[in-house]
């Protein structure tokens, strides 16, 4: 059946925080995977969905503010789990990506890009304003390290905006609007605002027939989508955009995931859904023990 492709998640490094920074109860430090996917599309080839930590950011975290970073949430990557190596696992290679759909421009989802010299990237037109126009304040408070791009990087970025978004149907409706990135409905692009400005997800269809929404951190644990709950003060102010877009998103996603039991709703850092999903698809998890 045509519009169906190959999934596979992939983790590139890790951090690990406080439960009750989420809002979860109390208990040893989590461990969040750097996590994003490889999407091979029959016709449009390897296509990833962010490519977590890399070694730009690796060189970047050695020093300055960027250290008080690594410190803060316990960032640790290494060459053997960049995506680039990991694609290895595929026979594919770094040359090989075709596209990069960036969710949003945090460390721990652009920090390989430079990786991908041949791929073409697809952002939100809200995303990329809020880089160009930022100064180093606004960049750091948004934690958006420019240094990570690809210097050709906008020369090669596709942008999405108000005028190609279209109302979804199907099963997809319940999610409102979005993009049909190659027009031939086999990715939808979604919109999830609140964590990060222009935060973007990708909707798909596996060729087991499985429905998945790639969620990017509109939520970082799968627990959060059953509580709905309110975020610590601190955490809002650190890790959001605007919290009120946040708790939308979250409304939406679950309204989404109850209507559609069968889907899965995958957020780039749950170690327990990429445990889940191993489970369920041996083989279609890229990644390293570190
Ligand atoms: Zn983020």
């Amino acid at each position: 059946m045509t519009g169906e492709v190959a999934l596979s998640l992939g983790a590139s490094g890790h951090s690990c925080a406080d439960p009750r920074h989420l809002n979860l109860p109390a208990g040893p430090r989590m461990r969040f995977p750097a996590g994003w996917a490889l999407i091979e599309h029959p016709v449009q080839g390897a296509i990833l969905f962010d490519c977590g930590y890399g070694p730009r950011a690796r060189d970047a975290m050695r020093a300055g503010l960027r250290w008080i970073y690594r410190r803060a949430i316990h960032a640790c990557s290494s060459l053997h789990t960049d995506a680039a190596t990991l694609l290895h696992q595929r026979g594919l290679t770094g040359d090989d990506v075709r596209m990069v759909v960036v969710s949003h421009f945090h460390p721990d989802h652009i920090g390989g890009l430079a990786q991908f010299a041949k791929a073409r990237f697809v952002a939100h037109a809200q995303a990329w304003r809020h880089i160009s126009e930022s100064g180093w304040l606004g960049l750091l408070h948004a934690q958006i390290w420019k240094e990570l791009l690809p210097e050709d990087f906008a020369a090669r970025l596709q942008l999405l905006d108000d005028n190609g978004r279209r109302a979804l149907d199907g099963d997809l409706a319940t999610l409102g609007e979005g993009w049909d990135l190659f027009g031939d409905g086999s990715l939808h692009v979604i919109g999830l605002p609140g964590h990060a400005r222009g935060q973007i997800g990708l909707a798909l269809r596996t060729r087991a027939g499985e429905r998945v929404l790639l969620a990017a951190d509109a939520f970082w644990r799968r627990e959060q989508l059953d509580r709905q709950q309110e975020l610590p003060w601190l955490t809002q102010r650190v890790a959001m955009d605007d919290a009120g877009a946040y708790r939308e998103t979250l409304r939406r996603l679950a309204r989404f995931r109850d209507t559609h039991p069968g889907a899965w709703v995958i957020p780039s850092h749950c170690a327990e859904t990429l445990a889940l999903w191993r489970q369920r698809h041996p083989g279609a998890v890229l990644e390293a023990l570190d």
